[in-house]
């Protein structure tokens, strides 16, 4: 499955070397949607690949994608 940069999975979860919390938008996310550290970026993100939850959290705004992952994973 191909990546279609919806900016969820740089989003909703906590990325602890990242000291990023639960919800909150990564600071490496451009507003191209894509990650301005990329070579660099964390092992987390290195071993993340697109796959059914992209399709299960499409939603119209990055807030309501949010939403729908942290509901799948309980957070
Ligand atoms: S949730 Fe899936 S489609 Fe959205 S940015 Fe991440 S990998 Fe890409
Ligand atoms: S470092 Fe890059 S790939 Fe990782 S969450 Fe931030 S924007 Fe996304």
């Amino acid at each position: 499955m191909e990546c279609f940069r919806c900016g969820t999975c740089c989003t909703a979860p906590d990325i602890s070397s990242l000291q990023k919390p639960v919800g909150v938008r990564c600071r490496h996310l451009g507003d191209d949607w894509l990650c301005a550290i990329y070579e660099e970026r964390p092992e987390v993100c290195r071993g993340y690949s697109p796959d059914w939850i992209c399709r299960e959290v499409s939603a119209p705004t990055l807030n309501e994608r949010v939403e729908r992952y942290l509901r799948i994973f309980d957070l």
